[in-house]
């Protein structure tokens, strides 16, 4: 089988296996416990956090673990907003993008429907781009935060973030960027970056599921969504994750060691997928932008056909990838995503999504190009028999 859906999941790596296993088995330990198994594993949560600040090139005590990255998205999106409504009630409005994951959106809608904010989302052109003109529209003095991802998980598209920031920043907004799909690709450098929030999920990257970062810069206020012991300094309680903490801060340096070799060469892989595609198969569409993309992602359009119908051709030919993102996966609604580009629904409809684990070799892209050029005539010809 040929695993062409990265953006959804990855396996859990060698390396940080190694290196959380310990903390399942033998130092076993609850880091708030006062002898040495608790020591031992306060020591190792306290490394792993170090760690993780080396990656962001932040301090130790703005990492905050979480569960993954929807949960790290709810405690910037709704903490932040939370946060600083309570200080000044006129602060009751937040700024997403058109193309936010469903954990950014919902949460937004969240305050709108339970706390009276309002959502003002910032539309994308049609390579899924958000310009600084476009985010600097729709800020007001009661924006409480801005809410923009740093790269599309279905589209690929990478955002200006650094420039988005500096826009919010200039109306004294706080900025928070959704990098779970830029985790491992792209810097993760939170001051060149410019932002005052950032969540990363590790099953993205050869960590377990169930294991994720909230970066937070310095003094910015989150209102907790989880209460009870106060672990997390009081942001995140509950019982700590020991072994995920170690395996995202192990997956997050060795992606560090690997980029920016592993970034060029998946691009390149990528872009001679996307040329043989392009030429092989009549009337494909490549969504996102052209070259703001992430390394490791290439959906396209394949008029004629359904995203759903290629997806199970595909399947019985051993290539495994996704017609949308994970999440919406089981829905017949056309993806929000592709809608937002101004794509029409009925080719929305077609999307497939290829994503790329770091691992991906040229012989499988090759082999996997072929089965698609197969799988879209397949479903073609079974549509529309008579023009053949
Ligand atoms: N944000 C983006 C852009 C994602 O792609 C995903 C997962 O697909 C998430 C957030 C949610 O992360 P998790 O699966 O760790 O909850």
């Amino acid at each position: 089988m040929i695993f062409l859906d990265a953006a959804a999941t990855t396996p859990v790596r060698r390396e940080v296996l190694e290196a959380m296993w310990p903390y399942l088995s033998g130092e076993f330990g609850n880091p708030s416990s006062h002898h040495s198994l608790g020591e031992a594993a306060a020591t190792a949560l306290a490394e792993a956090r170090s760690a993780v600040a080396k990656v962001l090139n932040c301090r130790a005590g703005e990492v905050t673990f979480t569960s993954g990255g929807t949960e790290a998205d709810n405690l910037a999106v709704k903490g932040i907003a939370l946060a600083r409504h309570a200080v000044d009630p006129s602060l009751n409005r937040v700024v997403i993008s058109a193309i936010e994951h469903p954990a950014v959106e919902e949460s937004a809608r969240y305050l709108e429907r339970v706390h009276g904010f309002t959502v003002d989302v910032v539309p994308v052109d049609r390579d899924g781009l958000v310009t600084v003109d476009a985010l600097r529209a729709v800020l007001r003095p009661e924006t409480a935060m801005v809410s923009i991802m740093y790269a599309n998980n279905e589209i690929g598209t990478v955002q200006p973030v650094a420039d988005l920031a500096a826009v919010a920043h200039g109306f004294g907004i706080p900025f928070h960027t959704d990098a779970v799909q830029a985790a491992g690709w792209l810097s993760l450098d939170v001051k060149a970056l410019g932002v005052d929030a950032l969540s990363i999920s590790g099953h993205k990257l050869g960590a377990p599921k169930g294991s994720g970062v909230l970066f937070t810069k310095g003094r910015t206020r989150v209102e907790p969504l989880v209460h009870g012991g106060g672990q997390e300094r009081g942001k995140r309680s509950g019982t700590e994750n020991v072994a995920g903490a170690v395996a995202l801060s192990t997956a997050l340096t060795l992606s560090l060691g690997e980029q920016p070799e592993l970034a060029s060469r998946v691009s390149g892989l990528r872009e001679r997928f996307v040329s043989h595609i392009l030429q092989t198969v009549p009337g494909a569409i490549l969504t996102g932008h052209r070259s703001q993309r992430l390394p490791s992602i290439a959906s396209f359009c394949f008029p004629g056909t359904s995203g759903e119908s290629v997806l199970l051709e595909l399947e019985r030919l051993g290539v495994v990838c996704s017609s949308g993102s994970a999440c919406a996966a089981g829905s017949d609604a056309p993806s929000p995503v592709l809608l937002a580009l101004g794509i029409v629904p009925e080719i929305a409809q077609t999307a497939v999504r290829f994503s790329f684990a770091s691992t991906v070799t040229e012989a499988e892209l090759e082999q996997a190009a072929g089965a698609v050029e197969a799988a879209v005539g397949r479903v073609r010809n079974l549509a529309s028999p008579q023009h053949n």
